[in-house]
């Protein structure tokens, strides 16, 4: 397994990240600025956070694809640029996106 480095703010977690190919974690840039920004206090603004995964973090879709599969894990907290609702509202288009259409037949 490729060693990696858990980023200060999966660090914040209350919980271990599920142990699994973590490599993309050792090019997060979340790892070089201040951990805090990723959990705002409620009413808090999220942009620092986004605004460093969004223009500077190369691994932001290995982040949000392990923030979807990992829930438990990553329930708070800014990642791969998203916020929760944000998170959830993806979650949900994508059910919805891959949920078959019901063809109208026309008579
Ligand atoms: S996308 Fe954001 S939260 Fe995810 S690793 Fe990059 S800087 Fe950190």
């Amino acid at each position: 397994m490729t060693p990696y480095t858990v980023s200060p703010y999966l660090r914040m977690l209350p919980i271990e990240p599920v142990r699994e190919d973590l490599a993309w974690m050792d090019l997060a840039r979340c790892t070089e600025v201040d951990p805090e920004a990723w959990f705002p206090e409620k009413g808090g603004s999220t942009r620092p956070a986004k605004r460093v995964c969004l223009l500077s973090c190369e691994v932001r879709a290995e982040c949000l694809e392990y923030a979807l599969e990992h829930e438990a894990v990553a329930a708070y907290g800014i990642w791969g640029g998203m916020s929760e609702r944000e998170r959830r509202r993806l979650k949900q288009q994508r059910a919805a996106s891959s949920t078959p259409q019901v063809q109208r037949i026309a008579s």
